[in-house]
């Protein structure tokens, strides 16, 4: 069986404070956000300007620039997103959750790295990936 993983890197750069947390991430801050969605696909477009893709790079860019543009990039991220506590792990999970209800076929991950040596990578069990067709 073959089976490729895709992935398109994206950043943005946002104020966040974690209110429980018990060190210097309570107070205000920022960072240069990077992060990467995961899509995965067992076949290639066969044909057209797309073919021996899983799916085009800039196809991903169409999930996903809307959300940096409203809701991450240049914004506190305690006001622009529904979260108590916006931590790696949550906006990661809130990534996946926005990505996955507008359908964005095959995806698997979405990454998220908040300074050069820390981030995670969110990710929900294959039942629940959407299924990557044929064409796309
Ligand atoms: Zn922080």
């Amino acid at each position: 069986m073959t089976d490729w993983t895709i992935y398109k890197e994206f950043r943005f750069e946002a104020a966040h404070r974690l209110p429980h947390h018990d060190g210097p991430c309570q107070r205000l801050h920022g960072h240069s956000w990077r992060g990467r969605v995961y899509v995965r696909g067992q076949t290639l477009i066969p044909e057209g300007p797309k073919q021996g893709m899983v799916m085009d790079f800039g196809d991903i860019a169409v999930y996903l620039d809307p959300l940096v543009e409203k809701y991450l990039d240049h914004y506190y991220l305690n006001e622009t997103l529904p979260l108590e506590s916006p931590t790696s792990e949550a906006i990661a999970r809130w990534i996946y959750e926005q990505l996955a209800a507008a359908g964005l076929p095959g995806l698997v991950a979405v990454e998220i790295r908040e300074t050069c040596t820390s981030g995670c990578v969110y990710r929900q069990d294959a039942a629940s990936v959407v299924k990557m067709t044929d064409g796309f």
